[in-house]
């Protein structure tokens, strides 16, 4: 239930070792492989998603809405992008469907690793 809890109020993409740390300060004993494997079981059982960035570290969100996902192609940095039509466009597009979540994964160079000379 903690484990759930620390992604599910979070408002980032977190790592397994974020979430351990946070377990951690309400449940010093825990260990980082137990953090991993119930969050495994929550993945399985759908509350909660994962997924990669290019820097290959798995990140895990409890979010019920839909997401876009900046992710550096250089550098790995992963940022939530604000856009706010993209939870109707989806819906609209999925017609009756039930959507539990959507991804739209944005990939490109953040604004340190972007060329000057674009734009
Ligand atoms: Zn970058």
């Amino acid at each position: 239930m903690l484990v759930l809890r620390a992604v599910k109020t979070s408002r980032e993409f977190r790592t397994v070792e974020e979430i351990f740390q946070a377990v951690k300060r309400q449940l010093p004993a825990i260990g980082i492989a137990t953090v991993y494997r119930n969050l495994e079981v929550l993945r399985e059982r759908g509350e909660i998603f994962s997924f990669e960035g290019s820097d290959r570290i798995k990140r895990y969100a409890g979010f019920v809405f839909h997401a876009a996902v900046f992710t550096c192609q250089k550098c790995g940095k992963i940022e939530a992008l604000a856009m706010k039509k993209l939870a109707e466009t989806v819906e609209r597009a999925a017609k009756g469907k039930t959507v539990f979540f959507s991804r739209l994964d944005v990939r490109g160079l953040c604004p340190d690793h972007s060329p000057r000379f674009q734009r």
